[in-house]
């Protein structure tokens, strides 16, 4: 169940693990893309947190829905809005549901059908779609997460920015899969 309360601990923590992992998180996207993910991200959480700040919000739509404002319009690259979408999609269902399952299957929805990748192809998908799988089976844990991160290595990208350098890509983490990574680490610290 996605109450504010715990919207709101998941995000503050989310936000903290990106500020501290930003140099690492750009790192990882140097090998395998344009070295800003950390970047990106690191201005998105700021952003959310200034807007959490501003007004509290009333529900747990509301929340989404500025999580997902604040990532749309401060993150830019393909990861804003992705990430973007994801929430915006978790807000609209929201309103019909907080079921966890639910809700993340509702953002991952949003991320395949913006993106347009499925997984196996090393991107964020590929720690979406096994989270959203252990979700509605009530058994999302830190090693599927963890699993799920470090899967993308041996992939070759097919999709986003990774995908220019080809056979390259092989033997990296992929970026958006270790931030995606952070986020569910942080829900299941948020008891979400
Ligand atoms: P950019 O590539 O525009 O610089 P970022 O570096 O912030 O954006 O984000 C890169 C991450 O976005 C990748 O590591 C990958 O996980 C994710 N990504 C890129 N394209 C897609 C896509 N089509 N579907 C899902 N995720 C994607
Ligand atoms: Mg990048
Ligand atoms: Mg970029």
């Amino acid at each position: 169940m996605l109450t504010t309360d715990i919207i709101l601990t998941w995000i503050h923590d989310f936000d903290k693990k990106i500020s501290e992992k930003k140099d690492y998180l750009s790192e990882l996207d140097t090998p395998i893309g344009d070295g800003d993910h950390g970047n990106n991200l690191a201005r998105g959480a700021e952003a959310i947190e200034a807007a959490l700040n501003k007004e509290t919000p009333a529900d747990a739509t509301a929340a989404l829905r500025a999580i997902a404002m604040a990532l749309v319009s401060k993150v830019g690259g393909a990861s804003g809005a992705l990430y973007g979408t994801a929430f915006l999609e978790m807000a609209k269902t929201s309103r019909d549901t907080t079921k966890t399952a639910d809700l993340l299957a509702a953002g991952l929805a949003g991320l395949q059908k913006r993106g347009g990748a499925t997984t196996g192809e090393k991107t964020m998908i590929d720690v979406w779609a096994p989270v959203v799988t252990a979700t509605k089976g009530g058994q999302l844990t830190q090693k599927i997460i963890d699993d799920a991160v470090a899967a993308t290595k041996p992939m070759r990208a097919t999709k986003g920015r990774a995908s220019y350098v080809g056979d390259s890509s092989i033997g990296h983490l992929d970026p958006g899969a270790v931030s995606s990574g952070y986020l569910f680490t942080s829900l299941l610290e948020a008891g979400g």
